[in-house]
């Protein structure tokens, strides 16, 4: 690979991970799988290493997922947690499908530590991080794990799930600590939910961990508490309470009545850690919750500290992750989809197979190549998996089941739906149908992105583009902004009051902002996220059409796959007319000026932001903007402030010192912006839902730092609350 190709290739990795990891943490919904995921990540791992110029600060390698609401879900959803920052930041685990990598990470803690130590192996539950905090022996907040450094406020969620306890037992609890964990769906609450969101006609949740992260943000406590969650607690930051080991303070809070779970073992050799794994490789599939691995930290506390942090996971743990489980079953017949950006995918119908708790008869083959390299031939038996994502794949041959004579599939040389040749740009790993104008599954499948939820909400289904595109009544987005009334109420299944919802929420779409309508219009590569990103970057339809690849690669985390693919976008004919239909008909291509602002606070101030912050640094500049300042990208006499993060670029400090810019940090940003609030709780927020009096804490957790102890333990005499966590004992 030159570096060209590297460079092109960590851009991809990026986009794609990053896009995954949303869909992921934020929306709960995944379509590839973790070992797919993890696979991706040790790519870029190994580019970067290999490549050490590509590697950004931004990389997904070196920050830990978010799960925090984007503006975006909040204005969907109309749900808005308050955003807390943790007393130590949540941070990620090194992870591994390999023993050999487990021995590694054995010996680079034996090569740091000089004394003896042991490891506590216990099973990594698949669920969602919670971070829970005890004030004088009550439940005062529970918090996602959002960003690693602030959490979204879930505590009266957190209230409803019986395993957690309000009030503490026994004695000898710190007066305030944090303790971590994980909230789980069980499979039956699992099953049961899908079984009444199918009835209700609502998308099903992928697996229990996405079920119940997403319960877990659910505005109504009181449904929150009919989900069946419950919460097993694994982790009491270091500094916090007085015991040598992880697994005496995992004991003691097990005897305040905290949840924690008795499957873990102290290991003292690789040997003993390859027994516990091999065990419940096979064990866990009678635990009534998802597991998928085992982590393994060093057990004395002392160690760990000596240990430290990289920037995303702890040096003194490493996960083993198991493989997902696999099923074998025959293929039946070979379908090949068209999607809305006429990439062409190999789906195999399949004798129906039991996986995971679900009846599969479909699984991805991808794209041709992958037929090719598991070298599928018609009739085959094969392996299917079912990771983190609601369709299987098929990752391997039976070959000792093949049918002689069994032919290789050939795949199709015209698009199945339109007849056009299909044609595969260099770089690509798809085939496409070029005849996207022409195409009707494109066509239809571009109509229905419009109108989807995150796009434009329009009241729409599958059904109604399917009649209104044969009717010829719709074939492109504008179209449905000609929809009348009297012509709705002429067709098949419609009602007067049906035509009125409809163009209602026609009407209603005209409100979506310019972020979302860049989303809706569909260019390939361009997420939510991305087209929130670019529209605010350019403010425009019209900048960004007129914007060259250059300009483009401006927007953070943009790389050359995204800004071609906008580029191209533009260049085509077709699509600005579309673009120029929409405007006609009344949608916003522009970001509104003003619509966000808060204060003019910093009106009149042109600031430069530097290094890392509690949150992203586009929610920096946005913050900036919303409070009348002006951002710039660098130092220069008109600057007012430099606005310095952890880790400031070197080059602005050095060009604020010589210009005398005043250098502030995010602690200092925050007063200047602050419009006080009182929360539920009687503590001060700002506008961001950001506690001012944890202000120092912010600073603090952003260092990724490991506070000093603080608290010392106390007596108490409360009565327990229930804890009706029922683990089977298996080892
Ligand atoms: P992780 O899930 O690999 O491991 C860290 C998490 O494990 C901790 O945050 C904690 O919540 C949990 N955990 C469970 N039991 C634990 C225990 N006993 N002790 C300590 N922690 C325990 O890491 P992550 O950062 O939460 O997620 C990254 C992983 O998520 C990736 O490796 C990938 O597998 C998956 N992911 C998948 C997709 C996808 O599209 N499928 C996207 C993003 C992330």
């Amino acid at each position: 690979m030159d570096f060209t190709e590297a460079k092109h290739r960590i851009e991809q990795l990026k986009a794609i991970l990053w896009e995954n990891s949303r869909k992921y943490y934020v929306e709960n919904a995944p379509t590839m799988s973790d070992y797919e995921y993890d696979q991706l990540m040790h790519e870029l791992e190994a580019l970067e290493t290999q490549y050490p110029e590509y590697a950004t600060e931004d990389s997904p390698t070196r920050r830990v997922g978010s799960d925090l609401e984007t503006p975006e879900i909040q204005a969907a959803t109309g749900r808005e947690f308050a955003k807390y920052p943790h007393r130590y930041p949540m941070l990620s685990l090194g992870n591994t499908y390999s023993i050999q990598e487990v021995e590694e990470f054995a010996d680079r803690a034996s090569k740091t530590l000089e004394s003896a130590f042991s490891y506590c192996c216990e099973l990594k539950f698949d669920g969602t991080a919670i971070c829970l905090t005890y004030r004088k022996g009550k439940l005062f907040r529970a918090l996602t794990r959002g960003d690693g450094v602030m959490g979204d406020d879930v505590t009266e969620n957190a209230r409803r799930i019986a395993s957690i306890p309000q009030k503490l037992q026994g004695t000898g609890w710190p007066e305030e600590f944090e303790i971590r964990g994980e909230v789980l769906m069980p499979y039956e609450s699992f099953d049961r939910l899908n079984h009444e969101r199918e009835l209700q006609e609502e998308p099903l949740f992928a697996n229990p961990r996405n079920a119940a992260s997403g319960s877990l943000k659910l505005l109504d406590p009181e449904e929150v508490g009919r989900r069946g969650l419950f919460c097993t607690l694994y982790h009491i930051p270091v500094g916090q309470v007085d015991y040598p080991t992880h697994d005496e303070a995992l004991k003691a809070a097990a005897s305040w009545g905290l949840p924690v779970s008795d499957k873990r073992r102290i290991c003292r050799s690789i040997g003993e850690i390859e027994d516990f794994i091999g065990y419940w490789d096979s064990a866990r599939k009678d635990l009534p919750y998802a597991t998928d691995g085992i982590v393994i930290k060093i057990n004395e506390l002392a160690c760990q500290s000596l240990l430290g942090y990289t920037a995303k996971s702890p040096r003194w743990a490493v996960a083993y992750k198991f493989k997902a489980e696999q099923a074998c079953t025959p293929i039946l017949s070979i379908d090949y989809q068209v999607g809305r950006t006429g990439a062409v995918t190999p789906v195999a119908n399949l004798s129906p197979v039991l996986l995971s708790g679900t009846m599969v008869k479909r699984a991805t083959l991808v794209n041709e190549d992958q037929i090719r390299s598991l070298d599928i031939h018609e009739g085959d038996w094969v392996y299917v998996e079912k990771g983190g994502e609601i369709i299987p794949k098929i990752t391997g041959v039976e070959e000792s089941k093949r049918q002689p004579g069994a032919r290789i599939p050939v795949f199709p040389s015209v698009c199945p739906d339109c007849g056009t040749p299909l044609v595969r740009e260099e770089g690509e790993a798809k085939w496409f149908c070029p005849n996207s104008q022409g195409c009707p599954t494109q066509i239809k499948g571009r109509l229905e992105h419009f109108v989807s939820r995150k796009a434009m909400n329009i009241l729409c289904g599958e059904a109604t583009i399917d009649q209104l595109y044969k009717l010829n009544l719709v074939t492109l987005p504008s179209h449905l902004y000609a929809l009348k009334a009297d012509q709705l109420v002429m067709l098949e299944g419609w009602k007067e009051r049906a035509a009125a919802r409809f163009l209602e929420s026609v009407k209603a779409s005209l409100n979506v902002p310019f972020e979302r309508v860049l989303f809706a219009i569909g260019i390939r590569f361009v997420g939510e996220t991305t087209a929130r990103d670019v529209a605010r970057h350019f403010g425009s339809v019209d900048a960004i059409a007129s914007a060259s690849r250059e300009e483009l690669l401006e927007v953070p985390e943009v790389g050359d796959v995204i800004a071609d693919s906008i580029f191209r976008y533009f260049l085509d004919v077709e699509n600005c007319r579309e673009v120029e239909a929409l405007r006609a008909a009344g949608l916003k291509m522009s970001v509104e000026a003003g619509a966000a602002r808060r204060s003019d606070a910093l009106s009149g101030k042109t600031i430069v932001i530097s290094g890392n912050f509690s949150v992203s640094r586009d929610e920096m500049k946005a913050l900036i903007e919303a409070h009348g300042g002006k951002n710039s990208g660098s130092v220069s006499g008109k600057t007012d402030y430099l606005l310095a993060g952890t880790k400031p670029g070197p080059e602005k400090l050095k060009k604020a010192a010589e210009l005398g810019v005043q250098v502030i940090d995010e602690v200092a940003f925050r007063q200047m912006i602050e419009v006080e609030v009182i929360d539920g709780d009687g503590m001060a927020i700002d506008g961001d839902g950001i506690s001012l009096s944890s202000a120092k804490n912010i600073a603090y957790a952003a260092e990724r730092d490991i506070p000093s102890p603080g608290n010392t333990p106390h007596n108490n005499t409360d009565v327990p609350s229930s804890n009706d966590i029922i683990e089977p004992t298996l080892f």
